[in-house]
């Protein structure tokens, strides 16, 4: 809205200034033109009435100087308002940005005082405690279902299952998705967050990568969880399901 004003705004400055250049021009030829019009007229009237003619144009000539000044003006205005807007988005970016840094070292200092996640051949339980369905390759709208459904309430806190590079993203149906690149070679991926935790980073097995939630096709909290061995098609991931979380 304000951008567009201010194209608005500088188009008319750049129409201003070309005629106020032009009458500048006439103007300044029409010096001699003026004195020359009174005296080189046969008749004084006929002088006379060109020098008004040319008072005229130069009155229009400050008239559009005056027009020019003004637009400047506004546009001065408009872009000091803008910087206001963008110094204040600003603000509120870094408060975000701090609040989200303090929840995740809160995060952080839980898991710590929790002390470390229960190991097994390496792996952690992604969602410790939570029950879980044997639904790898159940029937879904289009496809199969590629992994396993395990419950707890939205913000119970995910786990990195491996030690690997955890990224984020938008999963299409599986809503916002957190993707581990296992040290072990194999792909990870949890689906339905409803908040990322931390940044795009190499994890610890048991680090808090994300918390439950039901974005995307969920029809209520719960975390969608795939194995992909060597990040090629997915497998059942019960079998392993049961050896960590129990
Ligand atoms: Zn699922």
């Amino acid at each position: 809205m304000k951008l567009q004003k201010i194209d608005a705004l500088e188009a008319r400055r750049a129409e201003l200034r070309a005629i106020t250049g032009q009458r500048a021009a006439v103007a300044y030829k029409n010096q001699d033109a003026r004195v020359r019009a009174i005296f080189d007229s046969p008749n004084t009237n006929d002088g006379l009435r060109t020098a008004r003619l040319i008072d005229r144009a130069n009155s229009s000539l400050y008239q559009a100087l005056a027009d020019l000044a003004a637009v400047n003006a506004q546009l001065t205005d408009q872009r000091n308002q803008i910087e206001d807007q963008r110094k204040q988005q600003q603000d509120v970016l870094d408060q975000i940005n701090a609040g989200s840094n303090v929840l995740y070292e809160n995060v952080a200092a839980v898991m710590q005082a929790l002390g470390p996640p229960v190991l097994i051949d390496g792996m952690v339980c992604p969602l410790p405690g939570a029950a879980y369905a044997k639904d790898f390759g159940a029937p879904r709208s289009g496809h199969t279902h590629q992994g396993n459904d395990m419950f707890a309430p939205t913000g119970t806190p995910e786990l990195a299952v491996v030690n690997g590079n955890v990224t984020y993203g938008d999963g299409g149906g599986g809503g916002m998705g957190a993707y581990i690149a296992g040290d072990d070679g194999n792909r990870y991926v949890y689906y339905h967050l409803s908040a990322y935790v931390g940044p795009p980073r190499h994890v610890t097995a048991g680090e808090v990568i994300g918390k439950v939630g039901s974005t995307g096709d969920a029809s209520g909290p719960h975390l969608h969880f795939e194995i992909h061995p060597f990040g090629g098609p997915a497998i059942d991931p019960y079998p392993t399901l049961q050896r960590i979380c129990g």
